[in-house]
């Protein structure tokens, strides 16, 4: 099914075409409305009218998370403060957050392209959508939900409240599909567990998560407790926030919308292009943004592009799962490590639960705290041990650091408001 066929399927010449256009139109407007951009640009020598082929964009300088702290709250408006009308912001960890402006057309390409994204995963005007992300200044809670409502889907915006109330909700009005966390769809699924609730008693069929890494074995964890199709969903609030890739039916990578945002794969060392299907860190250039254009954005995600056609029939390439951002790589005895790596050996463990904690610490000490289903919490030392071994063999094989391991019971690690907290590094304490 399609939203924008059209858009949509456009054959890559003429896509391409559009891209270039579109970039032109935004160098230029940059460097007559942007001072910061005007500067830059002025120092790399480039113009718009340097820009007439897509390996162009090469030319132009990057912007990063860095640079928008810098010019906050809104040294990267293009327009008149009065032609905007939302913001949104990214928090992050430290200082002052990344402010985001949209003008009226933003608002409505944001929402244009949540529809496609939904609409590609067979959602329709007759379902029920629940959209349990945060709302207020994340990306995730209005952004989605004017898509939703674009599509006519009847949308529920419980937002993160209890489970208890997403239950009642769900049961009362009929849930079809949730926007979820990851990390909150594992606890949602023990919770149901819980309280005796099988998930095919409810109605809801499909799970947009995305917001925060996760590997394939979550994908099917979550699955598998809840019973329902689960969609990749990828977006940050520097490009609107969600809806900037997903994945169709196929569930095979995230078509990411190239008429609207520019791709690049780059080594993030080097800052040098990379080839289709090499890993990089993603970079992205705003080619239909009024309020407040992006030039090469290094989102810091690590991915690489899929160069294959789909078997859907849209032209917009896909990346692969994001395997982590290249600001969350752990450094342990000499090791690159990722998260993403313990978080796939973990969840293919049967008696593993939803929730575990990397805590790295004096000389580069690596210990997971691991939370256990309640079948796999079975109180008998003799088993724990041996999960516990197995845990560490697994892991040794996986990142070649042998971690010490902690068992916990069900339920009682810390569980992170909004997005989950993976890593505790008290070496950078
Ligand atoms: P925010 O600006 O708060 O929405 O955060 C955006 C960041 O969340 C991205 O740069 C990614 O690091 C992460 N993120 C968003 N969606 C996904 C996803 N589907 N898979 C992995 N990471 C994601
Ligand atoms: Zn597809």
């Amino acid at each position: 099914m399609f939203w924008d066929q059209e858009s949509e399927t456009l054959n890559r010449p003429a896509l391409e075409a559009h891209q270039v256009k579109c970039l032109r139109d935004t160098v230029a407007r940059v460097a007559a409305r942007v001072p910061f951009y005007a500067g830059k640009l002025k120092e790399a020598g480039v113009g718009p009218e340097k820009i007439q082929a897509i390996q162009d964009v090469t030319r132009l300088p990057f912007t990063t998370g860095i640079d928008l702290r810098t010019i906050y709250p809104d040294g990267l408006l293009a327009v008149d403060a009065a032609e905007t009308v939302r913001l949104h912001t990214s928090s992050g960890t430290t200082g002052k957050p990344k402010a985001l402006f949209f003008s009226r057309r933003d608002v409505s390409n944001a929402a244009e392209l949540i529809a496609r994204s939904l609409v590609m995963t067979g959602i329709t005007k007759a379902d029920v959508f629940q959209n349990m992300m945060s709302y207020g200044l994340f990306t995730g809670g209005l952004v989605m939900h004017y898509g939703a409502e674009k599509v006519g889907c009847l949308v529920i915006p419980s937002g993160p409240g209890t489970s208890e109330r997403q239950l009642m909700l769900m049961q009362d009005f009929g849930t079809t599909a949730v926007h979820i966390l990851p990390s909150y769809a594992l606890y949602f699924a023990a919770f149901l567990e819980q309280r005796g609730i099988k998930p095919g008693s409810l109605k809801v069929r499909k799970a947009f998560v995305g917001a925060e890494p996760h590997t394939e074995e979550t994908r099917l964890r979550i699955e598998q407790a809840l019973g329902l199709d689960v969609y990749n969903s990828y977006g940050l609030t520097e490009m609107n926030g969600p809806g900037v890739a997903f994945e169709c039916e196929h569930k095979a990578g995230m078509h990411l919308w190239e008429d609207n945002f520019l791709m690049e794969v780059i080594n993030p060392a080097t800052g040098q292009p990379l080839p289709d299907g090499e890993t990089g860190e993603l970079v992205l250039t705003t080619l239909k943004r009024e309020a407040m254009p992006i030039l090469r954005y290094r989102t810091r995600d690590i991915t690489s592009i899929i160069p294959e056609p789909c078997a859907c029939g849209r032209t917009h390439r896909r990346i692969r799962r994001i395997t982590g951002r290249s600001d969350d790589m752990l450094i342990i005895r000499g090791v690159n490590i990722f998260p993403q790596q313990i978080e796939r050996v973990l969840m293919q463990c049967p008696q593993v639960g939803r929730n575990y904690l990397i805590i790295v610490e004096g000389l580069d000490d690596l210990t997971i705290q691991v939370e256990l289903t309640p079948a796999g919490f079975d109180g008998t030392i003799e088993n724990l041990n041996a999960l516990k071994a197995q845990l560490m063999d697994k892991l040794k094989a996986e990142i070649w650091v042998r971690p010490a391991i902690e068992l916990a019971a069900p339920g009682s690690l810390p569980v992170a408001e909004g997005k989950a907290k993976r890593v505790l590094d008290k070496r950078s304490l």
